[in-house]
């Protein structure tokens, strides 16, 4: 298979990608050490020349879904994950600059002692200039996750791709940890998806990049060099896109 030649992506980040291992004493929902590690992975991608879009989850820290079963009202509770968002992004800022990449963040939450709201030809010219842009706050509305935020800027920033960053390394046709027999999809039609309920991201995600026709990239980017792998089309991931090529 030859390598899709793609030259402005847009990377989500799940929160939990940015937590500390559960044995490492205090079980961090923030772990600098990882985050560290994160920030490199995408640091040695944007060195390859990529304009690099990110937007970051924030089920680490609040899930708007889990608080409002607690009782807490549905769309109080979104609007306190979409400032767990907001956390995040900052801490990636921090890791990514850090290590001498130029970010900037954008919230669709207006926030402006912390960082910029989101504008998307301002957001044009920080790609243009090399820097990565960090989309926080998902869509800014209750009622959706940060899985349909990064669908939404993946198409408004006309990026070719969505690469789906998480600690699994694609998409299966079952369970892997109950389904030992799971069979990883090499590629997988938008709508398997969504007639098999995969999990892979929210239905109207998935349908927003259908309709835009941007393939999605499901990866492990825990594992050191496979984003830049994934990338060069070497990697072990699953894409989802319009036909399967099975
Ligand atoms: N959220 C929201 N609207 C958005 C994006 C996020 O209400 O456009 C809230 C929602 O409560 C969600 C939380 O923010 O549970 C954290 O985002 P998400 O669950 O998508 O994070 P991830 O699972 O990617 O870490």
């Amino acid at each position: 298979m030859t390598a899709p030649r793609f030259r402005r992506i847009l990377l989500k980040l799940s929160g939990e990608v940015l937590m500390g291992p559960k044995d490492n004493g205090g079980n961090l929902a923030i772990d600098p050490d990882v985050t560290t590690r994160v920030a490199q992975e995408i640091a040695d991608v944007r060195a390859q020349g990529y304009q690099l879009c990110i937007v970051v989850g924030g089920g680490n820290i609040f899930r708007g879904l889990s608080a409002a079963a607690k009782g807490i009202e549905r769309a109080t509770a979104d609007y306190m994950g979409m400032l767990a968002t907001v956390m995040n992004a900052l801490a990636v800022q921090n890791a990514l600059e850090q290590i001498g990449v130029d970010t900037r963040v954008q919230s669709a939450i207006p926030m402006q002692s912390v960082c910029e709201p989101f504008i998307r030809r301002r957001a044009e010219r920080h790609l243009e200039k090399g820097r990565v842009v960090i989309f926080a706050a998902g869509v800014g509305s209750p009622f959706f996750t940060t899985d349909s935020g990064a669908a939404l800027r993946a198409a408004e920033m006309k990026c070719d791709a969505l690469f789906k960053g998480t600690s699994v390394d694609g998409v299966y046709d079952a369970d892997p940890k109950q389904v030992p027999s799971a069979k990883r999809y090499e590629t997988v039609s938008y709508d398997t998806v969504l007639s098999n309920n995969l999990k892979v991201m929210d239905a109207s995600a998935i349908a927003l990049c259908r309709d835009n026709n941007i393939p999605i990239v499901v990866f492990n980017i825990r594992e050191h060099g496979n984003f830049a792998a994934v990338l060069a089309g070497q990697g072990v991931s699953t894409i989802v896109q319009a036909q399967e090529q099975n």
